[in-house]
């Protein structure tokens, strides 16, 4: 049928179809008929969960080529139920921004110049800095005298987009190195 046929226009397509309401198909437009959901051309579903808070909102994350091309809620997730919020709904702007670093970058103090460091060599630098820390803060006894053994040199705060489990394993990580002050972001 030629487009420009009167049987093509919209209100005669609209009665010949029965749709009074023009609430179907033969009110779409030859554009709106190409046109196909950011999803239709994924080759696959990964299942995740979303990182940005502790309500853990579930994710299904659309692969194309091995490359993210969206991230919607998951409607499997009990607690959730398909949600996001405007942030989880914006998740896929965190994998796929161009001026997202992917490098762990370093400023020695009183440099102007930041330097990038493998990941060996800054997780080295973070632990040797823990316990020096932890060293450099240690108490055996009180003012009293009483045994406490703890080191007042290191704090925990944990952030409320960790899981339970990492925030269980923090938790003994922290207490096994002798600090007192741990606090967790979602209960101040
Ligand atoms: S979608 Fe929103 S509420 Fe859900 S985990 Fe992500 S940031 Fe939190």
């Amino acid at each position: 049928m030629s487009r420009i046929s009167p049987l093509n226009w919209p209100v005669v397509r609209q009665l010949r179809g029965g749709d009074l309401f023009a609430r179907g198909e033969n009110t779409e437009s030859e554009r709106t008929k190409e046109m196909e959901g950011r999803i239709a051309s994924a080759d696959r579903v990964v299942k995740s969960v979303c990182p940005y808070c502790a309500v853990g909102c579930g994710q299904r994350v659309y692969v194309k080529d091995d490359k993210v091309i969206q991230i919607e809620g998951d409607p499997d997730s009990p607690h959730s139920r398909g949600r996001l919020c405007p942030k989880g709904a914006a998740s896929e702007q965190l994998v796929n921004a161009p001026g997202r670093l992917t490098q762990i970058l370093y400023r020695a103090p009183r440099s102007k110049e930041w330097v990038t460091l493998d990941r060996e060599t800054a997780l080295d630098m973070v632990a040797d800095r823990f316990m020096e820390a932890r060293k450099n803060g240690w108490q055996d006894t009180d003012d009293k005298g009483n045994p406490v053994r703890r080191t007042m040199g290191i704090a925990g705060l944990g952030g409320a987009a960790m899981d339970n489990e990492e925030n269980y394993l923090i938790k003994k990580l922290w207490t096994a190195s002798g600090a007192v002050q741990i606090e967790n972001q979602a209960r101040i």
